[in-house]
Protein backbone atom coordinates (compact mmCIF):
# COMPACT_ATOMS: atom_id res chain seq x y z
CA UNK A 1 0.00 0.00 0.00
CA UNK A 2 1.31 3.55 -0.76
CA UNK A 3 0.60 6.57 1.47
CA UNK A 4 -0.78 9.17 -0.53
CA UNK A 5 0.73 12.30 1.74
CA UNK A 6 2.98 13.78 -1.51
CA UNK A 7 1.02 17.50 -0.22
CA UNK A 8 3.69 17.06 2.47
CA UNK A 9 6.26 17.03 0.26
CA UNK A 10 8.00 19.81 1.27
CA UNK A 11 8.61 18.87 4.48
CA UNK A 12 7.53 22.33 6.52
CA UNK A 13 4.85 20.53 8.61
CA UNK A 14 7.40 17.29 9.49
CA UNK A 15 9.68 15.37 7.55
CA UNK A 16 8.32 12.08 6.66
CA UNK A 17 9.44 8.47 7.26
CA UNK A 18 10.93 6.61 3.83
CA UNK A 19 7.55 4.98 3.64
CA UNK A 20 5.69 8.25 3.00
CA UNK A 21 4.27 8.36 6.72
CA UNK A 22 3.82 11.23 9.35
CA UNK A 23 5.65 10.45 13.07
CA UNK A 24 3.15 10.36 15.61
CA UNK A 25 3.88 10.68 19.34
CA UNK A 26 1.94 8.15 21.55
CA UNK A 27 -0.62 11.18 22.21
CA UNK A 28 -0.65 11.17 18.08
CA UNK A 29 0.74 14.66 18.20
CA UNK A 30 2.49 15.26 14.81
CA UNK A 31 6.16 14.33 16.29
CA UNK A 32 6.92 18.58 17.40
CA UNK A 33 4.00 20.25 17.21
CA UNK A 34 1.43 20.28 20.09
CA UNK A 35 -1.69 21.38 18.46
CA UNK A 36 -1.32 19.24 15.24
CA UNK A 37 -2.47 15.73 15.32
CA UNK A 38 -2.49 12.83 12.87
CA UNK A 39 -5.03 9.65 12.41
CA UNK A 40 -4.65 6.72 10.27
CA UNK A 41 -3.15 5.20 7.65
CA UNK A 42 -1.17 8.53 7.09
CA UNK A 43 0.87 7.96 10.80
CA UNK A 44 3.68 5.65 11.47
CA UNK A 45 2.39 3.84 13.94
CA UNK A 46 3.80 0.22 13.78
CA UNK A 47 0.37 -1.56 13.24
CA UNK A 48 -1.18 -2.86 10.14
CA UNK A 49 -3.45 0.01 8.60
CA UNK A 50 -7.03 -0.69 9.20
CA UNK A 51 -10.73 1.91 9.29
CA UNK A 52 -10.96 -0.12 13.21
CA UNK A 53 -7.62 1.55 14.02
CA UNK A 54 -8.18 4.94 12.20
CA UNK A 55 -11.78 4.92 14.29
CA UNK A 56 -9.25 4.55 17.36
CA UNK A 57 -7.05 7.09 16.60
CA UNK A 58 -9.69 9.55 16.52
CA UNK A 59 -11.11 8.97 19.81
CA UNK A 60 -7.71 9.59 21.78
CA UNK A 61 -7.10 12.68 18.86
CA UNK A 62 -10.68 13.97 20.34
CA UNK A 63 -9.94 13.29 23.66
CA UNK A 64 -6.61 15.17 23.13
CA UNK A 65 -8.12 18.41 21.18
CA UNK A 66 -11.09 18.84 23.99
CA UNK A 67 -8.66 18.63 26.73
CA UNK A 68 -6.43 21.08 25.76
CA UNK A 69 -9.46 23.26 24.73
CA UNK A 70 -10.22 23.33 28.55
CA UNK A 71 -6.77 24.19 29.01
CA UNK A 72 -5.32 20.95 30.17
CA UNK A 73 -2.77 18.80 28.83
CA UNK A 74 -3.50 16.03 25.97
CA UNK A 75 -3.07 12.55 27.61
CA UNK A 76 -4.45 10.05 26.03
CA UNK A 77 -2.86 7.88 24.64
CA UNK A 78 -2.76 5.28 21.74
CA UNK A 79 -1.24 2.06 22.13
CA UNK A 80 -0.76 -0.30 18.91
CA UNK A 81 -2.71 -3.40 18.94
CA UNK A 82 -0.61 -6.14 19.62
CA UNK A 83 -2.42 -8.70 17.59
CA UNK A 84 -3.54 -7.89 13.64
CA UNK A 85 -7.25 -7.70 13.97
CA UNK A 86 -9.79 -8.47 10.77
CA UNK A 87 -13.46 -9.47 10.05
CA UNK A 88 -13.50 -10.64 6.41
CA UNK A 89 -17.55 -11.16 5.64
CA UNK A 90 -18.59 -13.42 2.85
CA UNK A 91 -22.16 -12.26 2.60
CA UNK A 92 -24.38 -11.72 5.20
CA UNK A 93 -23.99 -15.11 6.69
CA UNK A 94 -20.70 -15.85 6.42
CA UNK A 95 -16.91 -15.32 6.56
CA UNK A 96 -13.67 -15.71 9.01
CA UNK A 97 -12.50 -13.78 11.66
CA UNK A 98 -9.56 -12.82 14.06
CA UNK A 99 -9.87 -10.40 17.24
CA UNK A 100 -6.90 -10.14 20.26
CA UNK A 101 -7.93 -12.09 23.02
CA UNK A 102 -6.79 -12.20 26.26
CA UNK A 103 -4.31 -15.38 25.29
CA UNK A 104 -3.54 -14.07 21.92
CA UNK A 105 -5.56 -13.95 19.05
CA UNK A 106 -8.70 -15.47 18.74
CA UNK A 107 -10.33 -16.55 15.65
CA UNK A 108 -13.95 -15.93 14.91
CA UNK A 109 -16.60 -18.01 13.65
CA UNK A 110 -18.76 -17.18 10.85
CA UNK A 111 -21.93 -16.52 12.66
CA UNK A 112 -19.81 -13.47 15.25
CA UNK A 113 -18.01 -12.33 11.73
CA UNK A 114 -21.63 -12.08 10.43
CA UNK A 115 -22.98 -10.46 13.66
CA UNK A 116 -20.30 -7.53 13.96
CA UNK A 117 -19.95 -6.85 10.60
CA UNK A 118 -21.32 -9.07 7.54
CA UNK A 119 -25.14 -8.11 7.87
CA UNK A 120 -25.32 -4.43 6.87
CA UNK A 121 -21.17 -3.94 6.91
CA UNK A 122 -21.51 -1.67 9.43
CA UNK A 123 -24.18 0.85 7.74
CA UNK A 124 -26.22 0.60 10.89
CA UNK A 125 -23.52 1.71 13.30
CA UNK A 126 -22.58 5.08 11.15
CA UNK A 127 -25.92 5.70 10.25
CA UNK A 128 -26.22 6.00 14.00
CA UNK A 129 -23.20 7.31 14.67
CA UNK A 130 -23.94 10.03 12.09
CA UNK A 131 -27.76 10.60 13.31
CA UNK A 132 -29.29 9.75 9.83
CA UNK A 133 -30.63 6.44 11.13
C1 LIG B 1 -9.36 -2.69 -0.71
C2 LIG B 1 -9.29 -2.28 0.76
C3 LIG B 1 -10.04 -2.98 1.70
C4 LIG B 1 -10.00 -2.61 3.03
N1 LIG B 1 -10.75 -3.31 3.93
C5 LIG B 1 -10.73 -2.96 5.22
C6 LIG B 1 -11.52 -3.66 6.16
O1 LIG B 1 -12.25 -4.60 5.85
N2 LIG B 1 -11.47 -3.26 7.46
C7 LIG B 1 -10.69 -2.22 7.87
O2 LIG B 1 -10.71 -1.88 9.07
N3 LIG B 1 -9.93 -1.54 6.99
C8 LIG B 1 -9.92 -1.87 5.68
N4 LIG B 1 -9.15 -1.20 4.78
C9 LIG B 1 -8.28 -0.11 5.28
C10 LIG B 1 -9.09 1.16 5.46
O3 LIG B 1 -9.73 1.49 4.24
C11 LIG B 1 -8.14 2.30 5.86
O4 LIG B 1 -7.34 1.90 6.96
C12 LIG B 1 -8.92 3.54 6.24
O5 LIG B 1 -9.72 3.96 5.16
C13 LIG B 1 -7.96 4.65 6.64
O6 LIG B 1 -8.68 5.83 6.85
P1 LIG B 1 -7.96 7.22 6.68
O7 LIG B 1 -9.00 8.25 7.01
O8 LIG B 1 -6.68 7.23 7.41
O9 LIG B 1 -7.55 7.30 5.15
P2 LIG B 1 -8.48 7.33 3.86
O10 LIG B 1 -9.76 6.58 4.10
O11 LIG B 1 -7.60 6.89 2.74
O12 LIG B 1 -8.87 8.84 3.71
C14 LIG B 1 -7.94 9.80 3.27
C15 LIG B 1 -8.73 10.84 2.48
O13 LIG B 1 -7.86 11.94 2.16
C16 LIG B 1 -8.14 12.32 0.83
N5 LIG B 1 -6.97 13.03 0.32
C17 LIG B 1 -5.77 12.53 -0.06
N6 LIG B 1 -4.96 13.51 -0.48
C18 LIG B 1 -5.65 14.66 -0.35
C19 LIG B 1 -5.34 16.04 -0.62
N7 LIG B 1 -4.16 16.43 -1.10
N8 LIG B 1 -6.31 16.95 -0.37
C20 LIG B 1 -7.52 16.59 0.14
N9 LIG B 1 -7.86 15.30 0.40
C21 LIG B 1 -6.93 14.37 0.16
C22 LIG B 1 -8.43 11.02 0.09
O14 LIG B 1 -9.17 11.26 -1.08
C23 LIG B 1 -9.25 10.27 1.15
O15 LIG B 1 -10.62 10.57 1.06
C24 LIG B 1 -9.19 -1.53 3.45
C25 LIG B 1 -8.43 -0.83 2.49
C26 LIG B 1 -8.47 -1.21 1.18
C27 LIG B 1 -7.66 -0.42 0.16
Amino acid sequence: MRINSGYLADGRLTPRTPQGQVPVTETLNVRGHGHVYAVGDITDVPETKRAGYAMQHAEVVAGNIAAQLRGEKATAEYRAASDPMILLPLGPRGGVGQLPGPGGPDVLPAETVAEYKGADLFTGRFAELFGTA
